[in-house]
């Protein structure tokens, strides 16, 4: 079975249509872009472009890649101290040489909608998996998990909520050894590693599930995920496409968050 993302984004655009059309006040995102990456361009466009249908105004704050580490932080600051806005991202990643974690961490908890200042808020794109397994009816807990990638921004958080869920997690990284026996006898199998042609036949098994965060892109620029779709997917369970699998879900997962906020 192929998990795709579009009915699950679906049916997340409808019920966050019907939450915002009983708001008094129009929701507010802001989004905080450094730099011109085409990458970064077309993330902004996508998420300016769900809130637009939704109902959210996205205000798009782009600055140059030379501002400096502090203007950022003050232009941050100024986001939350401006009652107008209800919520706050920092497209990532920055471009190099920002401390992307320090920023991120300027943001106000109550209005960081990507989740990733420690709050009470899961991670969009945590959320984004947990709101796949679940259209799919995937079962959690008791279930033996692997995830790929231990980032702040993707694979720690899965983990964590996967654990909290009662999955038996197993996180792999760089430095782990036999990583294909690890994953070859889970149940759930999540790869965020950021590595193209990561997980192969040797990764999998018939009765598996698996879920391809990875969104990467090959030599030809066409977008790819971590998994070797074709050689894997005739030997599993079901798995989720890429593109077109959780990637569609991170932004409707930080639409999610900011009503919650
Ligand atoms: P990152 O580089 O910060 O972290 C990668 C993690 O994977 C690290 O913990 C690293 O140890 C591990 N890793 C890398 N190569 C590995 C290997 N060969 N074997 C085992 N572990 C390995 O990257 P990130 O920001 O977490 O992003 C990871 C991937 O997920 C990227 O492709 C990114 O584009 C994608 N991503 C997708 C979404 C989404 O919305 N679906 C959101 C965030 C990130």
């Amino acid at each position: 079975m192929i998990l795709y993302g579009a009915p699950v984004r679906e049916k997340i655009r409808t019920e966050l249509i019907e939450k915002i059309k009983k708001l008094d006040k129009q929701p507010v995102l802001a989004v905080v872009q450094v730099g011109n990456k085409e990458d970064s361009n077309i993330y902004v466009k996508n998420k300016q472009k769900f809130g637009e249908e939704i109902g959210v105004k996205v205000l798009i704050n782009k600055f140059d890649a030379d501002i400096s580490e502090r203007e950022l932080e003050e232009e941050v600051k100024k986001l939350n101290d401006n009652e107008n806005i209800n919520g706050i991202i920092v497209q990532l990643p920055l471009p190099e040489g920002f401390d992307s974690e320090k920023i991120v961490n300027l943001i106000s908890k109550k209005k960081d909608a990507d989740g990733l200042t420690g709050g009470k808020t899961m991670p969009a794109t945590a959320r984004g998996v947990m709101a796949l397994l679940d259209y799919y009816n995937i079962p959690i807990s008791g279930k033996k998990v692997v995830v790929i990638g231990r980032s702040k921004l993707a694979g720690a958080p899965i983990a964590e909520i996967l654990k909290e869920k009662g999955a038996e997690v197993e996180v792999c990284h760089r430095g782990t050894e036999n990583m294909a026996q690890i994953c070859k006898v889970s149940d759930i199998l999540i790869s965020a590693a950021g590595q193209i042609g990561l997980v192969t036949k040797d990764f999998v098994n018939k009765n598996q599930v698996v879920v391809d965060v990875g969104i990467n892109r090959n030599k030809k620029g066409k977008l790819v995920g971590d998994v070797n779709f074709a050689e894997i997917e005739p030997l599993i369970s079901a798995i989720t496409p890429v593109p077109g699998g959780v990637g569609l879900l991170t932004v409707a997962c930080l639409f999610q968050n900011m009503l919650d906020l």
